[in-house]
């Protein structure tokens, strides 16, 4: 009997490293949440939907917190959790006048300091990003319309009128490494890229279906291959909060159907995917190194993927983005 071991790459998603204890269970003690807030050791993340201020030298960032009494009175803030040391985080949710006014460091976006942050730091910002762009555009009762308020220390939002309860929505993604008989991969470009930009196919999960359904049906939909469905692997997933994206990282297998003395033909729907095309490790590679194509970011996990199916690290300069 042999014991399948996850490839190693997926244990470093950039954006799946959190650390902090997120404590769920005490969000509802208003007393303790008010009490902790105020604590002299207790820290506060100010974000601006994906930014925050941040830190760096050389190839390291680390978040910068503000004080309490700095935040303007009507902030509305969220408990993130107690590290192993006992410190609570909080994030306070702040607008763009706040950000131009802060003189606390730099305002930096999770996509561009989300590889350098420390995995505690990584995990408190993906949080804190992930509600502000929730609390900022579920400020009304999708019931009746009414203003909603914060409750459950910043996890949810309640209607004063209806009593309804509103959690926060993350929508589940898919993203696929697909391989053809030749362990060729297959690479797309979207139509509102840039020439030689290429990643992985991806696509929303839609409702009532499976994840699994999803990857065959978007491969099918914007490439044109058919999927062998039972080659169809779950590898690891991160939360891509841009705004509110759970993806979720498979490998599948082009069908054993396709002759394989011919290569697969490629029909992409011209509305999202502009051009795929199928290739070897060695001309992925090459094409990087003659900068003829990019490649996503490593904070991404299409890059891990790549990653995966190639076997070695990507020549950093080859990112998009
Ligand atoms: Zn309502």
């Amino acid at each position: 009997m042999t014991t399948s071991i996850r490839p190693p790459v997926f244990s470093e998603l950039a954006l799946s490293r959190a650390e902090v204890d997120r404590l769920a269970e005490l969000r509802g003690d208003f007393a303790l949440m008010d009490s902790l807030l105020h604590d002299s050791t207790t820290r506060i993340l100010a974000v601006l939907l994906a930014e925050a201020p941040v830190a760096t030298h050389d190839a390291n960032a680390a978040l910068i917190f503000t004080p309490l009494s700095e935040f303007e009175e009507q902030t509305e803030f969220a408990f993130l959790g107690k590290d192993t040391d006992g410190i609570a985080y909080f994030a306070g949710f702040v607008g763009q006048s706040f950000a131009s006014t802060s003189h606390v460091g730099q305002w930096k976006n999770l996509r561009a300091v989300g590889v350098e942050l420390s995995a505690r730091d990584a995990g408190l910002l993906v949080s804190a990003v992930a509600l502000a762009n929730w609390h900022s555009t579920h400020q009304r009762c999708p019931r009746c319309g009414v203003g909603t308020v914060i409750a459950e220390a910043g996890w949810t939002r309640k209607c004063p009128d209806d009593g309804s309860n509103h959690f926060p929505r993350t929508d589940p993604a898919i993203i696929v490494m697909v391989t053809d008989h030749q362990d060729r991969a297959l690479l797309a470009r979207q139509t509102r890229w840039q020439p030689g930009w290429l990643s992985v196919l991806a696509g929303f999960v839609e409702a009532g279906e499976s994840a699994e359904a999803a990857v065959v049906r978007e491969v099918g939909e914007e490439s044109g291959v058919v999927v062998d469905p039972l080659t169809v692997e779950y590898l690891a997933s991160q939360p891509w909060p841009f705004p509110n994206s759970l993806m979720m990282g498979y490998r599948a297998r082009a069908s054993a159907e396709y002759r394989s003395d011919e290569e697969i033909p490629l029909t992409v729907d011209g509305v999202e995917i502009a051009h795929a095309q199928w290739m070897s490790r060695a001309e992925l590679l090459h094409a990087c190194q003659s900068g003829e194509i990019h490649l996503p970011p490593k904070v991404s996990i299409a890059h891990r993927l790549i990653v995966d199916w190639l076997g070695e690290p990507l020549p950093l300069e080859t990112s998009f983005r």
